[in-house]
């Protein structure tokens, strides 16, 4: 079974074992964990003072897979002003009236932020290809678009980070029926998961084609092993940290003459 990767060639998601934890001990990964979103959460403040970059945490998965349990834990230590979420949710009337990038670009992080997308421009090539919601001659165009939008972001000084939290239908089924059984996550049930759920074979090929399609040198998709949370949540720290680590950022220095400022 292959490790969790960057992609950057021709990938089959069933040679991915969802389950693929390195072997690591729980304990000692989840300490590295904290470590690591204690070194994003001070990378943020750079990127934050520098003011001319902004970072896109992109998450998809089926559901349970732990988009929103993932950016909880990566950015527990960035402060709330520092970070935008946007979920994407079955696109409205108005956003239907436009073309499906244009609920997406308006929600793309300012520059020293970092942007948490839970789903994504990617919703448009998957529900909405295994649904049939359009024809098939619109979404195959949709993979090109995605690519040049995501150039256009990146040529912008966005980072784009994307994450495919690749959950197996057993660990999902542990899951739903959690939800089903423990009262205090009654509220996260939602039966149009087990419709989705019916179509596993069919999103599994569809993530499998955006994962290909969409895998630019610009910006990479990470298959991130998600059947064991910690190993999920280490997965995508390090990548992050790795990301942020890469700008070389320094504090900016000051426009003005500081040391002839005096404050009466
Ligand atoms: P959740 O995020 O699980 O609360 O559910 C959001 C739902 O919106 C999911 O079932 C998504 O598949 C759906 N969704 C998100 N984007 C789109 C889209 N572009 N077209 C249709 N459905 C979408
Ligand atoms: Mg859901």
């Amino acid at each position: 079974m292959a490790q969790p990767i960057k992609i950057t060639s021709k990938i089959r998601l069933r040679d991915f074992d969802p389950g693929y934890d390195a072997g690591l001990d729980k304990e000692k990964t989840r300490e590295k964990t904290t470590a690591l979103a204690q070194q994003i959460g001070e990378l943020q403040q750079l990127l934050y003072a520098d003011r001319n970059r902004s970072l896109i945490l992109l998450f998809q998965g089926m559901d349970t897979s732990g988009k929103d349990g993932a950016s909880k834990r990566v950015l527990e230590f960035v402060t709330p002003a520092g970070v935008e979420t946007a979920n994407f949710k079955a696109p409205t009337s108005e956003e239907l009236a436009h073309d499906f990038l244009w609920r997406i670009h308006k929600r793309v992080p300012r520059y020293g932020n970092i942007g948490v997308f839970n789903r994504s421009q990617y919703e448009d090539v998957l529900v909405v290809r295994v649904l049939n919601l359009v024809p098939k001659s619109v979404w195959q165009l949709r993979y090109g678009q995605i690519n040049a939008f995501e150039k256009i972001l990146t040529d912008n000084n966005v980072i784009v980070l994307k994450f495919f939290l690749h959950i197996s239908k057993e660990e999902q089924a542990k899951r739903l029926r959690a939800r089903l059984e423990d009262p205090t996550k009654h509220w996260k049930f939602d039966i149009n998961d087990l419709k989705m759920r019916a179509y596993w074979k069919q999103f599994q090929q569809a993530y499998e084609d955006a994962l290909n399609c969409c895998s630019t040198p610009y910006a990479p998709w990470h298959v991130v092993p998600a059947d064991h949370k910690w190993f999920r949540d280490y997965v995508i720290a390090t990548t992050v940290v790795d990301a942020l680590k890469k700008l070389h950022m320094a504090w900016p220095k000051p426009k003005l003459d500081l040391s002839k400022i005096r404050i009466k």
